[in-house]
């Protein structure tokens, strides 16, 4: 292992600013940043193309060996393949979020993915964001943060996101707020890896900061 190459690991629910924190943390240090959200989502996609649903265990397990989720880095920027197809950009549809959270519970796919992940750290510095970083995917990590902010807030952040990409599909805020509301109880509550800070992680609330304040906060202590 070589000591110069090390992880920042963040966790926290959705839309509390987790990405948008890890991409400015990976282009201010010239690091690599792993988004690994669009693994289980690529995964869900799988589910959703095959007409599967996406809690069924055994039709998720009876699909997964034959399902192949990669990982590019193009210019510094990560592109998801899922059978060597794109999806980098397609995957982002609440419909997609909701099915990556589903199969996102079964041990099987957890498995795959985060031996993918570890893979990836392995030889270069990373910046790795996701639900179980600190606690499970790089339990070694060098630095760990845990980023949240009120459902409002967050669900707020993505209602604004999803507009702006074209991707709303006529949703209301109350609907979006819902669904984030159950994809944390489902994300927290899995047995397998759920969402948790881990002991040695650095809260980080982004209910009242903006992202570089957010960023900020996150980079004086990687500097400390
Ligand atoms: O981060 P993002 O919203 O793209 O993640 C989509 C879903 O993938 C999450 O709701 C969560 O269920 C799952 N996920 C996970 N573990 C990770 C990253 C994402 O379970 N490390």
């Amino acid at each position: 292992m070589n000591k110069d190459v090390f992880s920042i690991a963040i966790d926290g629910p959705s839309g509390a600013g987790k990405s948008t924190i890890a991409k400015e943390t990976a282009k201010r240090l010239g690091i690599i940043y792993v988004d690994t959200g669009a693994m289980y989502r690529a995964m869900g996609l799988k589910t959703i193309r095959a007409g599967i649903n996406a809690d069924d265990v055994e039709s998720v397990c009876s699909i997964l060996d034959g399902t192949d989720v990669t990982i590019e880095f193009r210019d510094g920027v990560q592109h998801v393949l899922l059978d060597n197809e794109d999806v980098s950009d397609v995957i982002r549809t609440q419909e997609v979020s909701n099915a990556a959270s589903k199969v996102s519970a079964i041990p099987q796919v957890r498995e795959k993915m985060v031996q993918l992940q570890r893979k990836i750290a392995e030889d270069k510095t990373v910046v790795m964001d996701g639900r179980d970083i600190g606690t499970n995917v790089l339990p070694g990590a060098r630095y760990k943060f845990f980023v949240t902010a009120s459902p409002e807030q967050r669900t707020s952040r993505r209602y604004r996101e999803l507009k702006q990409n074209g991707k709303l599909n006529g949703m209301t805020f109350n609907e979006l707020l819902i669904e984030m509301i159950q994809r944390d109880e489902r994300d927290s509550k899995r047995e397998c890896n759920p969402l948790k800070k881990a002991a040695d992680a650095i809260l980080i609330d982004t209910t009242y900061m903006n992202i570089e304040q957010a960023t900020e906060a996150l980079l004086n202590k990687v500097a400390d």
